[in-house]
């Protein structure tokens, strides 16, 4: 958490979240820009193409990943979240925070975890198994994640969460998908 003596700002928010260990390690990673996006694969030469999955034509740096990419972007907007004016990896913890409506900031953390977190699994289902899953059954399973960590979190960060389900509960009235894909998340 500190490096020379200077502290990362995020570290206390993202360790002090009522995420699971491994979602926090997550955030961690990301924000060090340490997880295995493409470029990093290509520097270890485990893949041949740097280039974002999802037909970018971008290079896929964690920062493109989070911050950048088309579906990250779709997959944030239907969740109301917007990352697009981050300038760093490190603004999606802090600066992203402080615009969030006061009742949704306590939140925050474990919201944009949980996002980034099931990004990140649908990617990986992409890359490695060849499978698609929708952008909107990623939101959704990001509030389903939510919810489920919702369950280790304490009192002003537990109220600020309802905030949030409440206004996906607008947004998600349907626990089914009804996008007929044949290969659909939910129908393999
Ligand atoms: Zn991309």
């Amino acid at each position: 958490m500190n490096w020379g003596g200077i502290r990362q700002e995020s570290a206390e928010s993202i360790w002090r979240c009522a995420a699971p260990k491994k979602g926090n390690f997550f955030a961690w990673l990301l924000i060090k820009g340490r997880i295995k996006v493409r470029v990093v694969l290509l520097r270890q030469n485990i893949v041949d193409d740097e280039r974002c999955p999802f037909g970018c034509k971008e290079r896929e740096t964690t920062e493109h990943f989070a911050l950048n990419c088309g579906r990250t972007i779709q997959i944030l907007a239907l969740l109301g979240i917007n990352l697009t004016s981050c300038e760093k990896l490190t603004n999606i913890f802090d600066t992203a925070r402080e615009r969030c409506p006061p009742q949704k900031k306590k939140a925050w953390t474990l919201v944009i975890t949980a996002a980034l977190w099931s990004t990140w699994f649908a990617r990986n289902r992409n890359v490695f198994d060849d499978v698609d899953i929708p952008v909107h059954i990623v939101a959704k399973q990001c509030i389903d994640t939510c919810k489920l960590w919702t369950l280790r979190a304490k009192h002003r960060e537990k109220a600020s969460i309802q905030h949030w389900l409440a206004d996906w509960t607008v947004q998600f009235p349907y626990s089914v998908c009804f996008c007929f894909s044949s290969r659909c998340y939910l129908s393999l």
